[in-house]
């Protein structure tokens, strides 16, 4: 429920669009339809705990998702394939990384670019990254923590 208010906070986002796959995970959202202000301090806090919690998990592995790196000859997407990661590794959302990984390359438009594994070492990103991150060893590491089962969008399967 803290996703759907920080998103309803900003006076940019007037509509969220949810996936539900079941009536209660409509639940949610409708507490929250109508509260569009800004967070209050306890949300705030908590936001603040996952920010620390997740530079904590990753240190300088951490994904800025400044898009710098970009663009890839091999087209691979890298600022997702590493929020991917920062999630698989901060907060234990493997399961869900999986799934997201699994549509590179099969789900059209809906979630471009290519897979981790497609990187050839060219070197062209590392100048680019801010963060000085090493892209493709961190692109391998994903792939080999979310790599599996090709999955296209909910409603094709
Ligand atoms: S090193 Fe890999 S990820 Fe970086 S630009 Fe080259 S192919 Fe793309
Ligand atoms: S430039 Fe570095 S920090 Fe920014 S999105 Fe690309 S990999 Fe992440």
């Amino acid at each position: 429920m803290l996703n759907y208010r920080w998103l309803l906070s900003d006076p940019r986002i007037t509509t969220l669009s949810v996936g539900p796959a079941t009536a209660d995970e409509l639940d949610w959202p409708l507490q929250v339809a109508d509260t569009d202000g800004a967070l209050n301090q306890a949300e705030q806090k908590a936001i603040a705990r996952l920010d620390q919690a997740q530079k904590d998990a990753l240190g300088g592995d951490q994904c800025a998702q400044c898009h710098a790196c970009l663009p890839c000859p091999e087209a691979i997407n890298i600022p997702e394939v590493l929020r991917l990661r920062n999630l698989a590794v901060a907060y234990e959302m493997t399961a869900f990384g999986q799934y997201r990984y699994g549509m590179f390359e099969n789900a059209g438009h809906w979630f471009p670019g290519k897979r981790g594994d497609r990187c050839t070492d060219c070197g062209d990103c590392l100048p680019r990254c801010p963060q000085q991150l090493q892209i493709p060893s961190l692109l391998r590491d994903t792939h080999q923590r979310l790599g599996g089962q090709k999955r296209k969008r909910l409603w094709e399967e």
